[in-house]
């Protein structure tokens, strides 16, 4: 026999979906999301029913004194020429120097001219703006040196550890009240409800320390938010007053303040820093294959500008990411190892790996991309 939920069961599923929703984040395919409640992060999951055009949905670890973070690839290639775009429905464009009339970030978006260009996080939205700012307003030579400068720290391991180190002193309190305040509602909440009768003076003894879990928790996520995120004060704001309405907010704090607080570093130098042995090795050898061997399919635009603008990016990536490895005591050539053959393969992609039963040729997948034989010897493997 089915009975109706009374009022205070019906506030404890809302409150759970709501939890459960801030779980969720939908973000820009250029997303690397990390998450784990013990030990080291893990890639999220992303399941394919929930992914679209441009986007794509990632699972965080539900647990409350779990850890996430957000960090992305640029979706734009810059060069001291100007701006390739190669994510999201400005694809394809470029915008030379010359021709950029504004810049400015709204939120997640970076705003040039008239196009808007989605990133995952605002914080890592205004500082791309702030450095095409300064790039609008320098000479040629020193865009290049500006451009350098931007793209070595967001390899810098030892900035990563000192962030890391930063992130935990701000949000480690705030973690140990969200974590409070979960146990509050979800556990000793309906313990209360169900066991023992509704006595005078009951309610006050319930809610009173609920109230103050909540109060110190807003406080503690505005005062990490301030010293940590890079958010305009109406953002911050905004974020302050969904606390003091959404208790699930408020249990996952925390997790709000991490995700957007690595947002300026490369996903491979937070990889090093944080991501589980098991996913390591095999995320570097991805990341490093796909920079070493660049297909045309990684240009939305083939004119001559644009893949000028995203070689140049290209090749600044790959020198500094070598740079990260080397200083990681990570051998490139260790990252660059064949896989093992299949029955009947002569040839191998040193892109995404696929096998061939064809001596030679390009990869099907990896278009421009030149088959290596496994019969060649390691040290022709490097590109020309
Ligand atoms: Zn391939």
């Amino acid at each position: 026999m089915i009975t109706a939920l009374s009022d205070t069961e019906l506030i404890l599923i809302v409150v759970g979906v709501f939890y459960f929703s801030e779980c969720i984040f939908w973000l820009p395919e250029t997303a690397v999301t990390l998450t784990s409640a013990f030990g080291k992060l893990r890639f999220a999951t992303s399941p394919v029913f929930l992914r679209r055009t441009n986007s794509q949905a990632a699972i965080l670890s539900p647990f409350p004194w779990s850890k996430s973070l957000v960090t992305e690839d640029w979706p734009v290639a810059v060069s001291p020429g100007g701006m390739a775009i190669l994510f999201g429905p400005h694809a394809g464009q470029i915008i030379a120097f010359e021709d950029l009339e504004s810049v400015e970030a709204e939120k997640h978006s970076l705003r040039l001219n008239k196009c808007s260009i989605r990133f995952a996080t605002s914080s890592a939205a205004l500082q791309i703006a702030t450095l095409l700012q300064d790039m609008k307003d320098s000479t040629v030579d020193e865009r290049g040196s500006l451009l350098r400068t931007a793209i070595q720290s967001r390899f810098l391991l030892s900035e990563v550890s000192a962030r890391l180190e930063k992130v935990e002193r701000f949000t480690d309190s705030l973690r140990t009240i969200s974590l409070f305040m979960f146990l509050w509602v979800f556990a000793y909440g309906p313990l209360l409800y169900y066991s023992v009768d509704l006595q005078p003076g009951l309610l006050f003894r319930y809610f009173t320390p609920l109230g103050i879990l909540w109060l110190t928790g807003v406080v503690l996520f505005s005062i990490a938010q301030y010293k940590l995120l890079l958010n305009s004060s109406s953002e911050q704001i905004s974020r302050v007053a969904t606390l003091c309405f959404s208790p699930a907010a408020v249990m996952r704090a925390a997790q709000a303040i991490s995700r957007e607080a690595f947002s300026r570093f490369d996903p491979s130098a937070m990889a090093v820093s944080v991501l589980h042995p098991k996913q390591l090795d095999e995320a570097l050898s991805q990341r490093l294959r796909n920079l070493l061997y660049p297909t045309s399919s990684d240009f939305p635009n083939e004119s001559p500008s644009f893949t000028t603008t995203c070689e140049w990016y290209s090749e600044l990536q790959l020198t500094t990411f070598k740079e990260m490895l080397t200083a990681a005591n990570i051998v490139t050539d260790e990252l660059l190892h064949p896989p093992a053959a299949d029955y009947g393969a002569l040839s191998w992609c040193p892109r995404c790996l696929s096998q061939y039963t064809l001596p030679d040729g390009v990869c099907f997948d990896c278009r421009g991309v030149s088959l290596q034989s496994f019969e060649t010897d390691k040290s022709d493997l490097a590109p020309t």
